[in-house]
């Protein structure tokens, strides 16, 4: 047996890591972290996990450093890192703005021609100004871009927000969406084929997972003359399980369903008889 591992780099602290943690757990993967630990290699499957911080994985990703990464696609673009995509995770989602005083009037992006704006993604900002004919200025700074408007430094940023709770609390109105983001899992171009077969099994479980998210256990009681309705409402089902009660007459229907579904019809869904209805979280789902 090989004793090749896969190397995956991980964010130590931020807003990546809780979730990338949270999914690699739910995937069965044992590992340790927290503290100052900087590696980890897992127990119970041939992977040894990396923490660092957040801009540096595209790179070792590219380099080899590291086989897989999960990162924000608005990090990796702004980069541009020769990596493969291998899978949207669907956590950290957010999106990077451009983002005004809000005193000021806003018409369109003409607005933004001839001035300044603050940013930590002038790459994307540029390309966003450039594809909408607009000529403005970018300016480069790290971190703390809120305030660039109210210390003089830019009339606009262009910066990461999500609620929009820390533009309003700096004065700021967002005015165009430039780049949405979500955190996604990258992998080294060149993987032999050992790490292509552990990149697998990981997909596999990742898969299983993101299925189980989004879907619900359904249990519900029905008269029988009522069940060929209930079904019949129900989007997707193909054959359900349909279980006889003591009562005479009345049966159990249990059906996985996707949850956004289930809310939209759960009205009709008592209308046409249904009873003591049940929804249940799944953990896996292997199809
Ligand atoms: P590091 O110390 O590792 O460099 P950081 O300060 O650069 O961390 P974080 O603020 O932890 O980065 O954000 C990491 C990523 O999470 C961002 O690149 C973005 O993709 C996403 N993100 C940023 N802000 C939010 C938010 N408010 N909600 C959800 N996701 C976000
Ligand atoms: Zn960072």
């Amino acid at each position: 047996m090989s004793t090749e591992n896969l190397r995956i780099a991980v964010q130590k602290s931020g807003r990546l890591s809780e979730d990338s943690l949270k999914l690699f757990k739910e995937c069965g993967i044992k590992f340790e972290s927290g503290g100052s630990k900087l590696r980890s290699v897992s127990s119970n499957f041939p992977i040894e996990f990396l923490f660092l911080r957040d801009d540096d994985i595209p790179g070792y990703v590219e380099d080899g450093v590291a086989d897989l990464g999960v990162i924000g696609q608005n990090v990796l673009m702004e980069n541009s890192r020769k990596v493969d995509i291998v899978k949207e995770l669907g956590f950290s989602k957010c999106r990077l703005s451009l983002a005004i005083p809000r005193n000021e009037t806003y018409t369109d992006l003409t607005y933004f021609a001839g001035k300044n704006i603050a940013t930590s993604y002038p790459n994307l900002t540029n390309q966003f100004l450039l594809a909408n004919g607009v000529k403005a200025q970018t300016h480069e700074i790290s971190g703390s871009v809120e305030i660039a408007p109210s210390i003089g430094l830019a009339e606009g940023i262009c910066d990461i927000v999500s609620t929009g709770g820390t533009l309003l609390s700096n004065g700021l109105k967002e005015v165009a969406e430039v780049f949405k983001s979500q955190a996604v899992l990258i992998s080294n171009a060149n993987l032999s084929q050992t790490k292509k077969d552990l990149l697998a099994k990981l997909l596999f479980r990742i898969d299983s997972v993101q299925r189980a998210q989004n879907a619900k256990y359904v249990v519900l009681n029905a008269k029988k003359e009522n069940l060929e309705r209930i079904i019949s409402l129900l989007p997707g089902i193909k054959s359900p399980s349909v279980v006889p009660l003591a009562t005479e007459g009345w049966v159990s229907l249990h059906s996985v369903i996707s949850e956004n579904d289930f809310w939209e019809i759960i009205e009709s869904l008592r209308e046409a008889g249904a009873e003591g209805i049940l929804v249940l979280p799944i953990e896996k789902m292997i199809l």
